[in-house]
C-alpha cells in the first residue's frame, strides 16, 4: 500500500463548510470504489489549499478511468466549491499495511476480513494478497455493499478478540454460524463477485471454538453436509474446502494445540 497526499487548491471563493462536504463526498466516493482504503482520511486546510492524507491499494489507484460514476460526478463538483482538480503526491510505501496482489489474472479469490486488515477483503487464491477493489468488477454503481460488509465483521470480530467481552457469544456466533446474517451477507457478495468476474470466490467461514474438539478434525461442510478436509491446509490457514458451496474453514482456533 502506498501514502498519498491529495491536494485541493481553492481557485474561487468558497466557505470551509462547502469545501469540506465536496471534498469529503469526493474522497467516499474513492474509499466506496476501493481506490482508497480506511475510513478516515486526516485533512488540513493550508492557506489557498485543502491537503488529505490517504492509503492506497497502489500507486495507479487514484486514476479518473478507475473512477466510479459517482466519482467521476463528485470531481465535477469540486469546482462549484471553489476548489481546482486534486493533485496527487505519492509519499511513500506504507510500512504498516498489505502489498497489493501482483497476479494480473489470478485463479480464484477469497473473500477475507480480520479486525485488524486495513485492506481489500477479496484475496488472490494463490498468494492471499489483496486485490484492490476498483480493479474488480460490478454489477452495482461501486462496491460499497463490500465494505459496508466488511465494516461490520470487523467490528463483530474485533469485539470477539477481547478480553473482556462485551458481547459475550454473540459476536462469535454471528463469524462463525453459516447462516448469520452477516455471513449470508458475505457469501451473496461472494456469489455476485463470482458472476461479475467469471472468476470462482470461495467465503473464508470463522471458526473460533468448538463443542466438540475431538470431532472438529473431520466435521462435514456446513453448506452441504459433505466431506471438505484438505490433505494440506490452503494459506497455512484453511484445512477445509468445499468447491460445491465455494467455502473455506478452519479448525476451530479453540481446539488446535498450540506450537
Ligand atoms: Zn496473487
Ligand atoms: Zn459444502
Amino acid at each position: 500500500m502506498y501514502l498519498a497526499e491529495l491536494q485541493f487548491k481553492v481557485i474561487a471563493d468558497t466557505n470551509f463548510n462547502r469545501a469540506e462536504s465536496a471534498i469529503r463526498r469526493y474522497i467516499e466516493s474513492l474509499i466506496f470504489n476501493g481506490q482508497v482504503l480506511g475510513r478516515e482520511f486526516p485533512t488540513a486546510w493550508q492557506q489557498d489549499s485543502f491537503n488529505c492524507r490517504l492509503v492506497l491499494p497502489d500507486e495507479q489507484a487514484l486514476k479518473q478511468t478507475h473512477h466510479s460514476t459517482k466519482g467521476l460526478h463528485a470531481l465535477q463538483q469540486l469546482a462549484s466549491a471553489g476548489l481546482a482538480y486534486p493533485q496527487q503526491h505519492i509519499l511513500g510505501m506504507d510500512l504498516m499495511s498489505q502489498h497489493s496482489d501482483p497476479c494480473p489474472n489470478a485463479d480464484f479469490y477469497i473473500l477475507y476480513s480480520r479486525f485488524n486488515d486495513t485492506c481489500s477483503p477479496v484475496r488472490c487464491g494463490e498468494h492471499f494478497a489483496p486485490v484492490p477493489l476498483y480493479q474488480l468488477n460490478t454489477k452495482a454503481e461501486d462496491h460499497e455493499m463490500l465494505i459496508r460488509w466488511q465494516l461490520q465483521y470487523q467490528a463483530l470480530d474485533e469485539i470477539q478478540m477481547q478480553q473482556t467481552r462485551v458481547l459475550v457469544k454473540s459476536a462469535e456466533r454471528s463469524l462463525q454460524q453459516l447462516n448469520s446474517t452477516l455471513n449470508k451477507q458475505g457469501r451473496q457478495l461472494a456469489r455476485q463477485l463470482e458472476k461479475a468476474n467469471n472468476k470462482t470466490v470461495y467465503y473464508a467461514l470463522y471458526s473460533g471454538s468448538s463443542n466438540n474438539c475431538e470431532r472438529e478434525a473431520v466435521k462435514p461442510c456446513p453448506g452441504c453436509g459433505g466431506s471438505w478436509r484438505l490433505q494440506q491446509p490452503l494459506q497455512q490457514l484453511f484445512d477445509f474446502k468445499c468447491d460445491n458451496c465455494r467455502l473455506l474453514g478452519n479448525i476451530a482456533w479453540d481446539c488446535q494445540s498450540p506450537s
